[in-house]
């Protein structure tokens, strides 16, 4: 087990995986177990080295532990990260692997889905650990896939983030999507079915010719969706879309989607604050999968899950008013209410 020290809570652990049987390679980071047991999705993507795969997971880790603390879960913060292999492999074989190293964390770590994973994925883990959500749900309890509740909890910040800060209803708005997989997609139906206009891009062109046939969406080129003429900007793809360039190319007043880690450095957030570009900070937005995640592996019920993701569009208003009030980008505000709850959890109780 490697150590790095961070910003929030020195040490975080690395946990190193190398499995050649399975070829299963990759790394679960645990950030913070201040609030609970750490949790966090498992990417499978390809990277070129394991290097971009750790510093990946290290971001994505740390922004869990900000994620599950303002989203009030008795959860820590953490990740996996997967290198997807190159050629033919045995994916059942290997996300059993990955779960044998899940279980040897005895609970400290809880996985679920992410960016290339799927609920199969899930019940192959499964058949190793229990510290596992995402599984398929069952009468009336919280369970599946948590990308629709994902999808809800980004879908109601941009309406009513957009009501607060553009003083417009979503029919009257053009939103560009980037990014149109599980989250994306559904954003997409839920956005049209509202009556705003939609513009998607996306790595793989059958995804978009979907939405086009289906809503009407204009598709655009992958290099065209920051800059594409729309009133809101939503990245649903993967992290550091919002960097020193992209964020003078932006033409929305409102940026608000589901991808972790938008920002590529938290200074870009003060760009946006200073061209008059609302941002709501990926994690706050995006809580609805975890909130889920967290419902399943405590035994709660779908409504729970429900009343907890309406409970993010209001936080996300709360937190502009703050952040315009004090004259700051929102994501200083949550980064430091997060922080807050955090260090909360840490204090021994004081008797009274
Ligand atoms: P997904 O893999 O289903 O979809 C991602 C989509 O982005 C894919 O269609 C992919 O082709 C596309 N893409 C990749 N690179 C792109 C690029 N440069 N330009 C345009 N499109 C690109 O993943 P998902 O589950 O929909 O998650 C999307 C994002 O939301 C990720 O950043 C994920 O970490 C985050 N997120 C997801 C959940 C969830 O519940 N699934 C919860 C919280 C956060």
């Amino acid at each position: 087990m490697v150590t790095h020290p961070t910003r929030l809570t020195p040490p975080v652990q690395c946990v190193p995986l190398h499995d050649p049987e399975s070829r299963l390679e990759g790394v679960i980071v645990i950030h913070s177990t201040a609030l609970g047991p750490g949790a966090g999705g498992c990417r499978f993507w390809s990277y070129p080295d394991m290097d971009r795969a750790r510093a990946d997971a290290l971001r994505l880790a740390e922004g869990m532990s900000y994620k599950n603390a303002l989203a009030g879960l008795p959860l820590g913060g953490a990740k996996a990260v997967l290198r997807r292999p190159e050629g033919d492999f045995d994916r059942a074989r290997l996300f059993h692997a990955f779960g044998k190293a899940v279980a040897e964390l005895r609970g400290t770590y809880v996985t679920a889905e992410d960016v290339g994973t799927s609920v199969a994925d899930m019940q192959d883990v499964a058949r190793a650990t229990r510290h596992v959500a995402g599984l398929p749900a069952r009468d009336g309890r919280a369970g599946g896939d948590p990308s629709p509740w994902t999808a809800q909890g980004v879908f109601e910040s941009i309406r009513e983030a957009a009501a607060f800060a553009l003083e417009r209803d979503l029919g009257d708005l053009t939103v560009a999507v980037q990014g149109v997989g599980h989250v994306g997609a559904d954003l997409c139906r839920r956005l049209a079915e509202a009556g705003a206009r939609l513009v998607v891009a996306d790595v793989d062109p059958d995804r978009c010719e979907n939405l086009r046939a289906l809503h009407g969406a204009k598709v655009v080129d992958v290099d065209a969706i920051v800059g594409a003429e729309a009133d809101v900007f939503a990245p649903c793809a993967l992290g550091g879309v919002l960097d020193a360039r992209s964020a003078q190319r932006i033409a929305a007043r409102l940026v608000c989607g589901a991808a972790n880690n938008q920002l590529a450095r938290p200074e870009v957030a003060e760009t946006l604050r200073r061209r008059g570009i609302a941002y709501v900070p990926d994690y706050v937005a995006n809580a609805g999968g975890i909130i889920s995640v967290s419902a399943e592996y405590l035994g709660e019920d779908a409504a729970d899950v429900g009343r907890r993701v309406a409970a993010i569009a209001p936080r996300v208003v709360a937190l502009l008013e703050r952040a315009a009030r004090e004259g700051r980008s929102p994501a200083a505000v949550a980064d430091d209410l997060a922080e807050e709850v955090i260090a909360g959890a840490r204090r021994p109780a004081t008797a009274a």
